[in-house]
């Protein structure tokens, strides 16, 4: 049976953190903090599909993605159109910065975008909402090829269905699955297979 294709939103989040994206995709799980609330706020004005034209650029908004040759889907914010080329820009809550999960985001929806269009697409945009700043994403050869490797990874996962272990970071602070995963208790417990979860349990009985 064909698998279910990968969502970009799901590239997110396994960079982010592996654990999280088994949480909300293989377990369905999701809660929100306040910074996914902020997040939610934000897309407001780019969630409604539409498209306007200044100064010669189309802006195509929460325009649908698709490739079939990474068997991969999702949604662009913000797609600027300058003569026939598209250069996907997606926006995010905070200050300008850099984080990795964000520009392989972006970098999928390049690839959709060069198999949509049939041009190549050489650069994206992420808009930081605090500071009112937009930074370049080069779509190097590197970001190309670390965007395939958290595909495969995603697909493995989902394919395998088992969430991984948690493994307790900094950015766990910030994590809205926090309370659901409790990365001090389950680091552990988590990096067993299902099963061995309940012949540990069963034997625990005994
Ligand atoms: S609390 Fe930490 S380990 Fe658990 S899902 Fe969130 S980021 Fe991952």
């Amino acid at each position: 049976m064909p698998s279910e294709p990968v969502t970009i939103a799901a590239l997110n989040q396994y960079v982010f953190c592996p654990r999280r994206c088994g949480l909300m995709y293989v377990e369905g799980i999701w809660h929100d903090n306040e910074h996914t609330t902020l997040g939610t706020l934000l897309h407001e004005h780019t969630d409604a599909p539409g498209y306007e034209t200044e100064r010669g650029v189309t802006l195509l908004r929460a325009l649908p993605l698709y490739s079939s040759r990474y068997d991969l889907v999702g949604r662009a914010d913000i797609v600027e159109m300058r003569a026939g080329i598209p250069t996907p820009v997606e926006y995010k809550k905070g200050p300008r910065r850099q984080f990795d999960n964000d520009d392989i985001q972006l970098c999928a929806q390049a690839l959709c975008l060069e198999e949509m269009f049939n041009v190549a697409v050489m650069e994206g945009w992420i808009y930081h909402a605090t500071s009112k700043r937009r930074r370049q994403v080069v779509l190097s050869p590197t970001l190309r090829h670390a965007t395939l490797q958290a595909i495969d990874a995603v697909r493995r996962l989902l394919e395998d269905a088992q969430v991984p272990p948690a493994v307790l970071m900094p950015r766990c602070d910030g994590c809205s699955l926090r309370a659901v995963c409790l990365p001090e208790l389950t680091g552990a417990e988590a990096s067993l297979p299902r099963q061995q979860h309940y012949q540990r349990l069963l034997s625990s009985q005994e």
